[in-house]
């Protein structure tokens, strides 16, 4: 539908011999959170590079805010921030002049300090800290700056891969938060993916369950745990895929 912020319908790709996307289709609604979520080798990081026009499909339509891939890559570009799972900060510079650098890029000196101002507030981080190299920080702290850099862009599409991987558990928490309160504030689109089901219970209000290359069903979570009889999206997993080998 083209109210729908990004449609795949059928996306197949491989690396070589290896079929990463085999029929893949979905729709993710306006002004969701929606969470793509499957085990290790499912295909998120394929279909998230997809939506971000990284990687180009063997096959299938792709569509992102109401334009066609491959012909409007750079519409498309110029609406969304994508964010891989291995993003870095230049370590040299301060949290605050990586949002600032950052700042410039997209929006030239002139707008530069006013976005960096509203990066600062996003990530939550203590001026203290913000003054501080990024080369000192915690994994956390890194992770909050590098997706508040991210949202301050203001693009109608931010797309986050494990924007939680590997976080204790209080900086999880801090970034679910910031997410949930970017998304409530602008009414804008986020998609990410994750492989903790819990997490994505919490924060996603639409969820898409993938494995080996296809999308095996998707809903917001209390309609896929009604439907398919599951207490949790874990259990609801595993009433589809089973236990895997
Ligand atoms: P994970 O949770 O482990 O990050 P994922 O669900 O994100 O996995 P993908 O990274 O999309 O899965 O990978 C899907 C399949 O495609 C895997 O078998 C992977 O090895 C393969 N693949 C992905 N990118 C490449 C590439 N650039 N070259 C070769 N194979 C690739």
């Amino acid at each position: 539908m083209d109210t729908d912020i990004a449609t795949l319908i059928n996306v197949t790709k491989k690396f070589g011999k290896v079929t990463a996307l085999r029929g893949l289709s979905l729709r993710v609604p306006k002004g969701v959170i929606y969470g793509l979520i499957g085990p290790n080798g499912a295909g998120k990081t394929t279909t998230l590079r997809i939506i971000s026009t990284l990687v180009t499909p063997d096959s299938g339509i792709v569509k992102v805010l109401g334009h066609e891939l491959p012909h409007e890559k750079n519409v498309i570009r110029g609406r969304i921030a994508y964010l891989p799972e291995e993003a870095g900060l230049y370590e040299r510079l301060t949290g605050w002049e990586n949002l600032l650098y950052f700042a410039m890029i997209y929006f030239g000196r002139g707008r530069a300090e006013e976005v960096a101002k509203k990066g600062a507030y996003i990530s939550g981080l203590k001026s203290e800290d913000l003054h501080r190299r990024a080369g000192e920080y915690s994994k956390g702290m890194a992770r909050r700056l590098a997706i508040a850099r991210a949202l301050m862009l203001d693009a109608d599409l931010i797309i986050l891969d494990e924007p939680t991987s590997g976080l204790d558990v209080f900086s999880s928490y801090r970034i679910r938060k910031m997410l949930r309160e970017y998304v409530k504030n602008s009414g804008k689109t986020i998609i990410l993916s994750s492989h903790n089901m819990l997490e994505v219970e919490e924060i996603c209000d639409y969820v898409g369950l993938i494995n080996k290359g296809i999308l095996i069903t998707s809903g917001p979570p209390s309609m896929l745990k009604a439907k398919y009889h599951g207490r949790t999206l874990e259990e609801v997993f595993i009433s589809i895929v089973g236990l895997g080998e």
